[in-house]
């Protein structure tokens, strides 16, 4: 596995790589590194002949100094498992490397990137839209591989790649779980025990819901049974529950009649420095 730091050498890579007739699949992370990534890894490996993965824990993404500074970062561990798992380079970029100074270019999708979960992280996905756009372009890849778990990312990631015509087929992965329900993700590492335990409410709501739903069925119906289970765990703060068109975004309301697409934001630890988990499901009555 080939381990890059500048932009030059993952390009002499990639450019080596395609001169072989190689077609290439991206995995972007910001490093932290789980079976979840592993999954994406997978999933490019079984459709592309070469595999480039991505570690920058993207600063543009975060609303908060203190999240940026508390994100985990096991660099040693993450190149371990991507060389385990058959990678064939991987860019680690410095965030000058990324964001020249005087950088003044952003890539977003304005009406996506600011409702739903956009509304409680103001920035976050223009701050995606705009290091997948420069990633898309510095490794050039036939197709791209994103996480199902981060929903309204991976639409956005589609939108901005049909909108921009760029040659980059962008594919969604199942997420990946612990063992009782809870979707892994980077930040679990910063749940206390407790919390952990507690964290297990958002995949049970998201059953509850799925329970609850059926042709006809009032959304406020699901909606409920979402808020009631979150609330009934006093550890967990609900800070977003939003069910909607997985077409279009739009809100599901009255009553149920094709697929809706339900998406849950949860806190749990000290209001001054939470950590906050999203977790989704797509249900078809
Ligand atoms: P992150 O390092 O959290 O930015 O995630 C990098 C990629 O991994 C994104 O496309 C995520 O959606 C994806 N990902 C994170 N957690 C999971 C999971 N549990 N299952 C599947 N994909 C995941």
């Amino acid at each position: 596995m080939q381990v890059c730091r500048t932009i030059s050498n993952i390009r002499a890579a990639v450019a080596a790589f395609r001169a072989a007739g190689e077609t290439v699949g991206l995995v972007t992370t910001m490093g932290a590194l789980h079976s979840g990534h592993m999954a994406l890894v997978a999933a490019a490996k079984a459709a592309q002949t070469r595999v480039v993965a991505t570690i920058f824990v993207n600063p543009t993404q975060f609303g908060n100094a203190e999240d940026l500074a508390n994100y985990p970062r096991t660099e040693d561990a993450d190149l371990e498992m991507l060389r385990d798992a058959g990678v064939d380079a991987v860019l680690i970029p410095d965030a000058a490397e990324i964001y020249p100074r005087d950088n003044e270019t952003i890539v977003e999708t304005t009406r996506l990137a600011n409702v739903l979960h956009g509304l409680v992280r103001p920035g976050h996905y223009r701050g995606v839209t705009t290091v997948v756009s420069k990633l898309f372009n510095i490794t050039q890849p036939d197709a791209a591989y994103f996480g199902e778990k981060d929903y309204q990312q991976l639409q956005v990631i589609k939108r901005m790649a049909r909108d921009l015509q760029m040659p980059v087929a962008v594919h969604g992965v199942p997420t990946v779980r612990e063992s009782d329900g809870l979707a892994m993700s980077s930040r679990n590492a910063r749940l206390t025990e407790n919390d952990r335990r507690a964290a297990v409410v958002l995949s049970r709501a998201l059953d509850k819901a799925e329970n609850e739903a059926g042709r006809r069925v009032p959304i406020d119906r699901i909606d409920q049974a979402l808020r009631t289970t979150i609330n009934a765990e006093p550890r967990a703060r609900l800070r977003a529950v939003d069910i909607v068109d997985p077409a279009t975004f739009a809100p599901a309301v009255g009553l149920m009649k094709g697929p809706i697409a339900i998406m849950l934001s949860v806190e749990f630890g000290p209001n001054d420095n939470p950590v906050m988990l999203i977790d989704q499901r797509e249900i078809t009555p």
